[in-house]
């Protein structure tokens, strides 16, 4: 998506060789209609999958979830995180491990949300190492749903995840692919 690009080189600051910070408008402003536009995108990638759910995680994953619901008109489920790790009759949960803060987290969804029908569309804002949407095709695989494929704001194609994620068969759409960046810019996929 040539506007998320564009927006990612204008916007986004290179923390280091591996991690982008784009708080201005994905993880912590948001860019309410852009939001929508990145919405539109995944629903046109998604349409004729009769997805019947998204499902993201807290927090940022929200965002563009529900941008993608509106489009794709279903309802958006987050996982939630917990540092806890109570075992629950009524949620799934998996462990995670968190690229950004180097710890592992729960991540839980109520079973009431995830039932055998549904064709889920997960959705995410980063895609690294894979472990978020590794854990989140777990839950969805436990509960009997299947998931259709995933849609990612911004894949960093130098970390292993999107590649393995394909390789397992995986349909992974990314609106923007990072080759790699530094200091003096970034190189897009
Ligand atoms: P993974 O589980 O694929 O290793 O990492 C994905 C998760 O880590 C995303 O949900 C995202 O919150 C976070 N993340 C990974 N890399 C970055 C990054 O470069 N910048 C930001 N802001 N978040 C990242």
């Amino acid at each position: 998506m040539e506007s998320l690009k564009n927006k990612i080189r204008k916007e986004g600051k290179v923390l280091s060789e591996t991690v982008l910070k784009v708080d201005c408008f994905l993880n912590h402003q948001i860019d309410s209609k852009f939001m929508l536009d990145m919405g539109k995108e995944f629903a046109r990638l998604y349409k004729d999958k009769e997805i019947t759910k998204i499902v993201t995680i807290e927090t940022s994953g929200i965002a563009p979830a529900v941008a993608a619901g509106i489009y794709l008109d279903v309802p958006v489920v987050f996982a939630k995180k917990s540092t806890s790790s109570t075992l629950n009759n009524d949620t799934y949960s998996r462990e995670v491990k968190s690229f950004t803060k180097n710890k592992v987290y729960n991540i839980l969804i109520a079973k009431e949300f995830l039932n055998p029908n549904d064709k889920v569309l997960v959705i995410d804002d980063f895609l690294a190492y894979g472990n978020a949407l590794v854990g989140l095709n777990e839950i969805i695989e436990e509960s009997g749903a299947t998931v259709v494929g995933a849609g990612i704001v911004i894949e960093k194609g130098f970390q292993p995840g999107g590649k393995e994620l394909r390789q397992s068969g995986l349909r992974v759409e990314s609106l923007a692919i990072i080759e790699s960046m530094n200091e003096n810019g970034i190189i897009f996929g």
